[in-house]
């Protein structure tokens, strides 16, 4: 194709590695399908991964395939993430517009924004410059249900809570039977951004602003398989424009720029654990990993570990170095004595690989949804343990709807971890969730397939959406 009329589009994921690995497959995807792809990374992240790597830059994956810094005025650490999201959007608007002005000087000139729907300054600038935009959810339609509820819940004055003892006196039990789609959810399964007293609340305000513009869109991708979520997709259709289901993603990609863009992440990759899984028998390895920014306390750590040095089983733990807020996680001497023929405890892991390592038996997670997907696509069954955000909804899906894993009590405990480890590698439940595991991990691969729905709907993206061909 002659390099001038490849169609350009412009990315710009959420600066977060659970947003930024999703738009990164998506990329690659559409690299294969020729076109060219400009990557944009806001400043702070990248200073911090250029820092991480000790270099000045990060090179184009391809002479067609290249990153772009977005000016974004951001100090290096933010107070929170509602923060982080509202200054990204007031500082970015007018940065964005101006990179896209830039790039349409350029050959190829940008044919289409992919906007992270986080990136709630996207729409604003591709619409000045006249470009067309899709805007990406990177999380689950669950997830996005639960924050297109966010706007009811608080006229039907659910939230915000009254006081701070309604986090703890039964109130977030409180059944909502009439979210679309998602019958059994409890106030506490919608969203953790909900459990606040302040009716002013940063996060839920971007939260309905992400939705308004989702709305306002063209059409809206989600990382999802629509045979998993069929009920809360279908349901979304009804609000919002045309929905392209064409996840996992990670079944999607043909891998061809794979061994550089695992060097985009902040923590030091640890691949020995790939040659300590192949000394291990099918099956037969406990996967811990609680994403990529959720903190837990120091006691939750050791509570975690003593579990699984009780449980009997080997595992590969990854505690990230920023895991406690605040804190260097040191393990105990006795813990890492008694656990060292059969654990192994490292920063950071390949996942994606991991995940499809045939040793590996059971995944104890933070229920993100790349995770999720990922363990998906590796067929491997879940013990979950959400942190923040949208992940109580993903554990309560996986719970009552899709059957592939279990949830361990928020007050974790040793001897809990151990039991539940127990069952779900031995025990009876165990079984049914693994069946179901590699049901659903069948269900992916034929949706990724020719004339599967996952491969369908991407193929309508492109064509319609993105290349605008009738
Ligand atoms: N990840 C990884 N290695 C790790 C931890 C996480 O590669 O040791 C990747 C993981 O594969 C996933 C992403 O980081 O793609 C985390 O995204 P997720 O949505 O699961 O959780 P988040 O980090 O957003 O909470």
């Amino acid at each position: 194709m002659d390099t001038q009329m490849k169609p350009h589009a412009v990315l710009l994921p959420f600066p977060a590695a659970g947003h930024v690995n999703p738009l990164m497959q998506l990329a690659e995807i559409l690299h294969t399908k020729g076109f060219h792809i400009t990557f944009v990374y806001t400043d702070n992240f990248y200073r911090q991964l250029v820092k991480s790597k000790s270099t000045d830059s990060i090179p184009s994956l391809a002479p067609d395939f290249q990153f772009v810094r977005l000016p974004d005025n951001l100090p290096d650490t933010l107070p929170d993430i509602g923060t982080k999201c509202t200054l990204t959007h007031k500082n970015c608007t007018e940065t964005f517009t101006t990179l896209l002005k830039q790039l349409m000087e350029k050959s190829p000139a940008p044919t289409c924004v992919i906007s992270d729907a986080v990136m709630t300054c996207a729409m604003h600038a591709a619409r000045e410059v006249g470009l067309p935009e899709v805007q990406f959810w990177t999380a689950s339609a669950c997830g996005f249900m639960g924050h297109h509820s966010f706007e009811e819940l608080i006229q039907r004055g659910i939230v915000p809570l009254k006081d701070e003892s309604y986090t703890k006196n039964g109130y977030l039990d409180t059944p909502l039977d009439w979210i679309p789609g998602m019958k059994h959810m409890r106030l506490r399964d919608v969203n953790t951004f909900l459990y606040t007293t302040n009716p002013n609340d940063t996060m839920i305000n971007h939260c309905i602003e992400q939705m308004k513009n989702c709305q306002r869109s063209g059409a809206i991708i989600i990382n999802t398989l629509y045979e998993l979520e069929k009920d809360v997709v279908d349901a979304l259709a009804t609000y919002y424009p045309p929905i392209y289901t064409i996840g996992p993603l990670a079944n999607m990609t043909d891998g061809h720029l794979k061994d550089n863009t695992q060097n985009l992440t902040f923590f030091e990759e640890n691949k020995e654990c790939l040659n300590w899984l192949d000394n291990k028998a099918k099956s037969s390895v406990v996967y811990v990993n609680f994403g990529s920014h959720a903190s837990m306390t120091l006691e939750q750590t050791k509570e975690i570990g003593w579990g699984l040095a009780k449980c009997g089983f080997d595992f590969l733990w990854v505690v990230r170095p920023n895991i406690v807020k605040g804190e260097k996680v040191v393990l105990d001497e006795e813990f890492l004595e008694e656990t060292k023929e059969r654990g192994l405890v490292v920063p950071w892991c390949p996942q994606e690989m991991v995940l499809k390592h045939p040793s590996l038996g059971l995944f104890v997670t933070h229920a993100g949804w790349n995770s999720l997907l990922e363990a998906i696509v590796g067929g491997v069954p879940l013990i979950c343990w959400p942190i923040v955000a949208e992940q109580v909804t993903n554990c309560r899906q996986l719970c009552k709807v899709w059957g592939n894993g279990m949830e361990l009590d928020k007050d974790v405990k040793r001897e809990k971890v151990a039991e539940l480890v127990r069952e779900m590698m031995v025990g009876e439940s165990g079984k049914e969730k693994r069946r179901m595991a590699l049901t659903w991990k069948r269900k992916a691969e034929e949706a990724a397939s020719a004339g599967g729905s996952s491969s369908l709907s991407l193929d309508r993206l492109i064509n319609y959406v993105l290349l605008k061909n009738d």
